[in-house]
């Protein structure tokens, strides 16, 4: 049967050959025999055309005289051999004799032949002939039968000896070839195959041993190739899987079913999938995206990015909801993965819960004044925009409302700040009761509110609002144990009847206020434009200040601080003075806020600082003692770089800057940047200045908030010592300043010191220096050289 199996191409060979060699027989045969049939049979009937011919004379002669017995002998010696088997003679009436072989068989042919008298002239009977061929047709079956036979042989022995040939010399080889090259180890190195048989010259099976070997060999080389690729690549996946185990993001890689691939350790933990099998899962199966804020589930993601290849990043408006475990807020990275490989997608994320829930926090300050919890100016302006577009759109009007309480500082300075905190929330909290739902208020600080009231037709609504806020706040405000009564003044721009930006309707709004304030108070004032020569005022005044900081039109004054136990000075302050202002001399308080506004005010302070070490080195040589001067620093320039610049460069010209100079800052100057402010104030104490803090008890910081800070000095308001004398709730509060101010290690000045009692009382509650018209008024250097000279 093996022998069978290798031989399955020799044996079609020598099927096809028989069944080809025996067609082609048959067909010859076929042929041959009915061509040497067809030979027979015309021999058979010559001859007996011949026997006719030959007998012709004896038979007319015989039928001429009606001899019946010679005619019948003719005619039986005539039937005796060859194909004519019966033959009758007739006249025109009747059959006059007849022969018919004995054997006669089968009769293939008959015909007539015409008897002709002897002398020829006219037929006398006619010969029926008739022939039968079946000696031929035995002879021609006896030949066929072995002609078959013969050529039999021969096909099927030809046949066998073509089936050899194509064996050994093809098949067997082939078989063998087929063999080595299946049983072959294709990462077996250097695997060849080999054909084991004796020719002289190559043939198509060399060709084909050459081809596969060859084939062979450039596999082997791809495959060494791959491999060591491979191995590369799994090197590289090993490395690659360290790292994104290491990640704290999480790493899902996805195939193009959005199928998971892989996913890192920290996946994992955020999925709390630690101990399950997540590779195989759908993305879905494992965790939902769902949108902030509306919470709407996020579906399809992975198939967007897989399907139209663009990668979706997301932070602060989505959360991923484990489908076991907990929702959190996540900054997501869904990635198309490049077309090769198995990968559609990868997907990077992590949890920002904390960093969410801080910004938001971060945002509500921003956005929020934290006494009173209402918007800021940043509210106002993010959502002042918004409405101005809307009314632009609808093409309706908007009130702004610019609210300020008349009398507040009172209030705040008389009974303190926790009281004025305590108010200022309670009017928030009635503002927001009397406009909700139809309009919205921010504060501005201090005790100035703004108002919005947007979607409406005329400045009517406004001023009826207007009127309503102004009763509410009327309304007595009960702080236990106090009753309290404030007025407001408000005023009101329209969009876009008086402006049609933000800082055109919040300024007109403010400007409005004050014309109300001016007039009456306890008034609302709608915008005019006659209101703007205020601002017109102002602009002069900016030109005036920039002339006059160019021509050196600015002096400085000097005011004493005492020493109260002994009535001596203690030190001086510089105040600034513009004697050429525009329309004679304005106050520093006018002229300082806009200087600020401006920037001005850098130059200004520098100025300042500047020319107080020139007179406080003049005052040195010519008292023979220093006499330090404190320099007022404005919040801008302290919070400016000039500043320290500044000092650096008076600290070059003399080197003991901080026995002639101090430095007084108000409290809103500390306000702010932390880090920074303390950073600051702890180069100046590098100087070895002295820091006052200026006007305390009117900003909003406490003792406890300064101790932070390198501070040596508070100077207490005048407001607080106007009325010292007539008022215990005064005196009670700068006691407490004073005591808790220097069990804090600060020095109290108390300002605006003007009666002898102030003295006396301050003397009482121990307070150690003050300033004020009782003991000197600001002056010119001359007059404090003149004056100090002697003591
Ligand atoms: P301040 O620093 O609180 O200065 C004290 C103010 O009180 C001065 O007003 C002074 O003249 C006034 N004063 C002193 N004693 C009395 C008194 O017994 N009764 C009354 N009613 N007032 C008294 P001035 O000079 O008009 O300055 C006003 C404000 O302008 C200053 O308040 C200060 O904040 C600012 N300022 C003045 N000069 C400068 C300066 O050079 N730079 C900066 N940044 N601000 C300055
Ligand atoms: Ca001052
Ligand atoms: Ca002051």
């Amino acid at each position: 049967m093996s022998f069978l199996q290798r031989s399955v191409l020799a044996l079609r060979v020598l099927l096809w050959v028989l069944a080809v060699s025996l067609g082609v027989f048959v067909l010859a045969t076929g042929l041959g025999v009915m061509h040497e049939r067809d030979r027979m049979l015309m021999a058979a009937h010559g001859d007996v055309q011949k026997t006719l011919n030959g007998n012709m004379g004896a038979i007319a002669v015989a039928l001429w005289s009606y001899d019946t017995p010679s005619m019948t002998a003719l005619l039986r010696g005539m039937t005796q051999s060859g194909a004519l088997v019966k033959i009758d003679i007739q006249d025109d009436q009747a059959v006059l004799a007849s022969a018919t072989r004995v054997d006669a068989g089968r009769v293939d042919k008959v015909w007539t032949v015409p008897v002709m008298a002897p002398d020829g002239k006219k037929q006398i009977g006619t010969l029926s002939v008739s022939e039968s061929y079946v000696e031929v047709d035995k002879h021609i079956q006896a030949a066929t039968v072995t002609l078959v036979i013969t050529q039999l042989v021969e096909v099927i022995g030809l046949a066998f000896i073509i089936f050899i040939i194509v064996y050994r010399l093809i098949a067997r080889h082939l078989h063998a070839l087929a063999e080595d090259v299946v049983a072959l180890d294709p990462s077996a190195p250097g695997a060849v195959v080999a054909m084991d048989r004796d020719r002289v010259f190559n043939d198509e099976l060399d060709t084909l041993v050459t081809a596969i070997n060859r084939y062979l060999r450039d596999r082997s080389e791809e495959m060494d190739k791959r491999s060591a690729a491979e191995s590369s690549l799994r090197e590289h996946m090993a490395e690659i899987e360290v790292m994104l185990a290491a990640l704290s993001d999480g790493v899902i890689a996805v195939d193009g079913e959005c199928r998971v691939r892989y996913a890192n350790s920290a996946a994992r933990n955020f999925l709390n999938a630690y101990d399950r099998q997540v590779e195989g899962m759908l993305l879905d199966e494992l965790l939902h995206f769902v949108l902030e804020p509306d919470g709407r589930l996020l579906d399809g993601l992975c198939r967007t990015v897989v399907v139209e290849g663009v990668p979706v990043h997301m932070r602060g408006n989505v959360r991923i909801r484990p489908t076991t475990g907990i929702e959190f807020d996540a900054k997501v990275s869904a990635v198309p993965a490049p077309d090769s490989g198995d990968v559609a997608m990868i997907l990077v994320f992590t949890d920002i819960s904390a960093e969410i829930s801080k910004e938001r926090q971060i945002e509500f300050q921003a956005f929020h004044d934290p006494l009173t919890r209402l918007g800021n100016r940043s509210l106002l302006t993010r959502d002042l925009a918004r409405d101005i577009d809307r009314a632009a759109r609808q093409a309706s009007r908007l009130a702004v409302l610019c609210l300020d309480l008349d009398n507040f500082k009172n209030i705040n300075d008389a009974l303190g700040h926790g009281v004025g905190d305590v108010m200022l929330r309670q009017l928030a909290q009635r503002l927001l009761a009397l406009v909700a739902g139809s309009a919205w208020v921010t504060r501005h600080g201090g005790d100035e509110f703004i108002v919005v009231l947007p979607d409406i037709e005329d400045g009517e609504q406004a001023a009826t609002l207007a009127e309503q806020i102004m009763v509410e706040i009327a309304r007595p405000f009960r702080i236990e144990p106090h009753e309290l009564r404030v007025t407001s003044s408000i005023g009101i721009s329209l969009y876009p009847d008086h402006g049609v930006t933000i800082a055109e309707l919040v300024s007109n709004a403010d400007m409005a206020m004050y014309e109300a304030k001016r007039d009456s108070r306890n008034a609302y004032r709608f915008y005019e434009l006659g209101l703007l020569h205020r601002s017109t005022e102002r602009l002069s005044m900016e030109n005036g200040l920039r002339v006059a900081l160019a021509e050196k039109q600015f002096a400085l004054v000097f005011q004493p601080k005492t020493t109260i136990a002994t009535g001596r000075i203690n030190s001086l302050e510089a105040l600034l003075r513009w004697p050429g202002a525009p329309g004679g001399a304005i106050s520093p308080a006018v002229f300082i806020p806009v200087a600020e506004d401006t920037g001005l005010i850098i130059e200004i302070g520098a100025w300042v600082l500047r020319e107080s070490l020139f007179v406080a080195r003049r005052l040195r040589e010519q008292l023979g003692y220093s006499l330090p001067i404190a320099v007022n620093v404005s919040p801008i320039q302290f919070r400016s770089e000039h500043l320290m610049n500044n000092l650096e460069l008076l600290a070059s010209i003399e080197p003991d800057l901080a026995e002639l100079l101090e430095i007084e800052l108000t409290e809103s100057a500390l306000s702010g940047n932390i880090p920074e402010v303390t950073k600051k104030l702890n180069k100046l104490k590098e100087y070895g200045f002295k820091i006052a803090i200026d006007d305390f008890g009117t900003g909003y910081s406490s003792l406890a908030y300064l101790k932070n800070f390198p501070i040596d000095i508070l100077k207490i308001d005048q407001a607080f010592i106007r009325e010292l004398h007539v008022n215990a709730q005064d005196k009670a509060i700068v006691g407490s300043i004073v005591q808790l101010g220097k069990s804090l290690g600060f020095d109290i000045v108390a300002e605006g010191v003007e009666e002898k009692e102030h003295v006396e009382i301050l003397a009482d509650l121990g307070c150690d220096l003050a300033q004020g018209y009782w003991f000197a008024r600001p002056m010119p250097e001359a007059d404090v050289i003149a004056r100090y000279r002697q003591s």
